[in-house]
């Protein structure tokens, strides 16, 4: 088991991407802090754990709440005594062009994204500081690298969420922390099933168009990104064995971005 002994924390995991790697990582052999919004859905993800035999706690954190960030990360620290890896995953998207977009739509989504990863980092390099190593992930995007009309504050959160990783690599380096950036392609949650529709009506074309000439159309094969290969490339991420991989985006992706 590639993540044996380590604790783990990831937000935004009571569902989609961040369930996956939960899920993996417990798979893994490692003990997993499932964050969400709320109690109820981060426990779905943790019965779904205990129920494989794995082990992990359930705590509500909202990432943009301070608070909620620093007593999540005391609460696995009392629980297990270490925090190995965090995975700053919760995100939301907003679909509409610049000139339509509400000053509180753009707030919304930097805030989830960057509020949020610079409060989940803070918190748990105070631990890795302490305990003289760890590893920090950030949840990128293709946007972190590229941009896409109608998703201007995801996109800036997206790559500003890139600059956080590369800082936290050069801070972290002489307390034995890496931190690295997964940047996946499209990959069916409810977070893509809902900006289908809203694709559609806002460029005038059908759902099946927006996958196929919008979302798809620069991969080399048609083919959406799944849950398992993100979250192999995060328990890859995790367990890599040397500081020679820091600082790095990775995108996972079916070719559409190529770095
Ligand atoms: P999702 O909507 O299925 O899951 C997102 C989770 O984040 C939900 O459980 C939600 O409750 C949680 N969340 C939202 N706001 C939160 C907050 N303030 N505090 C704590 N939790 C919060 O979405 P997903 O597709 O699984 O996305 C997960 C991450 O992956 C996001 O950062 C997203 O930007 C990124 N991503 C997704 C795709 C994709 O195609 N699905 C591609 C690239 C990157």
């Amino acid at each position: 088991m590639r993540l044996h002994n380590q604790v783990a924390l990831i937000t935004g995991a009571g569902r989609g991407i961040g369930r996956a790697i939960a899920e993996h990582y417990a798979r893994e052999g490692a003990r997993v802090a499932v964050a969400d919004l709320t109690l109820n859905s981060a426990r779905d993800t943790v019965d779904a754990i205990e129920q494989a035999g794995g082990t992990a706690m359930a705590l509500a954190m909202d990432v943009t709440n301070e608070q909620a960030v620093d007593q999540g990360v005391a609460a696995i620290v009392e629980r297990w005594g270490q925090l190995d890896i965090a995975l700053a995953n919760a995100g939301i998207q907003h679909i509409d062009p610049v000139h339509k977009l509400a000053f509180s739509d753009w707030s919304k989504v930097m805030s989830v994204h960057l509020d949020g990863a610079f409060l989940v980092t803070r918190a748990a390099l105070r631990q890795m500081y302490e305990q003289d190593g760890g590893t920090m992930l950030y949840m990128g995007s293709v946007h972190s690298v590229e941009a896409s009309p109608l998703k201007a504050p995801y996109v800036a959160a997206k790559h500003g969420m890139l600059g956080l990783c590369r800082a936290v690599a050069k801070e972290g380096a002489e307390h034995g922390v890496r931190s690295n950036i997964i940047c996946p392609g499209f990959v069916r949650t409810p977070l893509v099933d809902k900006q289908i529709p809203e694709q559609a009506k806002e460029l005038g074309i059908s759902e099946e168009d927006v996958i196929s000439k919008v979302m798809l159309k620069n991969t080399v094969d048609g083919q959406f990104t799944t849950l398992e290969d993100v979250s192999e490339l995060a328990v890859h991420l995790a367990a890599f064995p040397s500081a020679a991989l820091t600082g790095q985006s990775i995108v996972v992706s079916h070719g559409w971005h190529m770095q």
